[in-house]
């Protein structure tokens, strides 16, 4: 190819935004030369890298949307310390048919059984698999709602709340709501309901739900809408955080 017409070519990669086939033209054009690739190969595999790339791009900035406050992917989670967890239903999660289907997962169960960690790995899956996510508290989502409708934007952050593709409230129930915080979460709960799923991790048992929310009537309203066809798993042995301590403490003892 002359200088003129790569030229040309760079510039028009660039207008139409393809930055991975621009980056990548040159040992494209190399390797197509020296093993002699039609015009079909080089297309295809110069696209691909265009492909590839956004599609880690994508998954880069929905993790970065998400904002887990850790990165624990289900790589680092040992299914031997849970042993009571169904590993075949939290593989079939991690393909993610839930969020299409709009079914919520709520993990129950003491601090330190890894709750957390299970629900921050679906939500890396989520992301992976090109679903908008959003990894949130129970006391911070209702403190950001409590904010928003000071400032009038309620309106907005709750469409905002009702389109991530999938909503992670963790520790609902370790700080309890005010009255309007609660009827706030109800409000998003109740809008994704049937629509977008969400994830919830308590250290609570639905029956003391009430005292989270405050309010029996609404508790009600929103455990029938939130447990329905919901993946319940709970979280009954013992905390790895503990169990960690007590193997150290084994190890050397004092
Ligand atoms: P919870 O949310 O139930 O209180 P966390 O998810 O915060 O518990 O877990 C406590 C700590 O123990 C975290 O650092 C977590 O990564 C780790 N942990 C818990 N369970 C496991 C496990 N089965 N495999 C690996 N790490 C775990
Ligand atoms: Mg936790």
């Amino acid at each position: 190819m002359n200088a003129g017409m790569k030229a040309v070519l760079m510039e028009n990669l660039k207008t139409l935004k393809l930055s991975a086939m621009k980056r990548d033209l040159d040992s494209h054009l190399r390797q197509a030369n020296q093993d002699k690739l039609g015009y079909d190969e080089f297309l295809l595999n110069l696209t691909e890298a265009e492909v590839a790339t956004r599609k880690e791009n994508g998954y880069k900035r929905r993790l970065s949307e998400a904002k887990f406050p850790l990165i624990k992917p289900f790589e680092t989670f040992d299914f031997g310390a849970a042993p009571e967890l169904d590993a075949r239903l939290i593989q079939e999660l991690a393909g993610c048919e839930y969020v299409q289907k709009a079914r919520n997962v709520i993990f129950l169960g003491k601090s330190g059984t890894g709750k957390t960690h299970l629900a921050t790995s679906l939500g890396i899956e989520a992301c992976r698999n090109g679903v908008r996510t959003r990894f949130v508290t129970g006391c911070g989502l209702a403190n950001e709602l409590i904010e928003a409708r000071d400032e009038k934007a309620l309106g907005r952050i709750t469409r905002r709340y009702a389109a991530y593709g999938l909503l992670i409230i963790d520790e609902l129930g370790y700080v309890p709501f005010s009255r309007e915080g609660g009827q706030l979460i109800f409000q998003i709960l109740a809008e994704r309901h049937e629509r977008k799923p969400v994830i919830i991790t308590s250290n609570m048992g639905f029956g003391d739900w009430t005292e989270i929310f405050g309010d029996a009537n609404m508790t009600a309203a929103l455990l029938d809408r939130v447990t329905h066809k919901a993946h319940v798993i709970n979280c009954s042995w013992e905390s790895y955080r503990l169990k960690e301590t007590l193997k150290n403490k084994k190890r050397s003892p004092k």
